[in-house]
């Protein structure tokens, strides 16, 4: 197989962490500093894991698309931050709506015109990964952020 023909990622707790919230319970809007660093209407810090920006660009050289898969209560809010934090473009398949992660995979395949088995998926919570697992997309699930290590192991499931 080699490598995953495409690449999906939860957002709250693996691509970002919102003050220690997920974003639908974060306080809107949200602001971007001349610092490029990105804030609640609280002030809580809005961010993207360290290794983020790396795995995003890695994946961008070697090719592959990348999608996402949420599902928050406030999707205009979770596209309001993928702005600010400079990322919405890098994302060919954005899925961001309630309910169980096996229709947004149903939308990402029809839409991509892939096999399940050709996606990988990573997502800090159980429920989804096993969902979502069950369907036959490889997943890898996250604890605390996405960092390169884990970002590998996914890549590994695909030697
Ligand atoms: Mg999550």
């Amino acid at each position: 197989m080699g490598q995953p023909k495409l690449v999906v990622f939860d957002l709250d707790f693996t691509l970002w962490d919102c003050g220690g919230l997920w974003v639908d319970c974060a306080d809107f809007p949200f602001q971007g500093g001349e610092n490029g660093r990105v804030t609640d209407s609280s002030g809580r810090p809005l961010r993207l894991y360290d290794e983020v920006p790396l795995i995003l660009k890695q994946l961008e050289a070697e090719g592959i698309p990348m999608g996402l898969a949420s599902r928050t209560s406030q999707p205009s809010w979770a596209r309001d931050l993928l702005k600010l934090l400079g990322i919405s473009e890098c994302f060919e398949y954005q899925e961001i709506f309630p309910g169980s992660k096996v229709a947004h995979f149903e939308n990402l395949a029809a839409a991509s015109d892939l096999h399940y088995s050709e996606m990988l998926f990573f997502d800090d919570e159980h429920r989804n990964v096993h969902e979502v697992g069950r369907m036959g997309v490889h997943c890898v699930e996250v604890n605390s952020g996405i960092s390169m290590d884990v970002f590998e192991s996914g890549l590994d499931l695909f030697l």
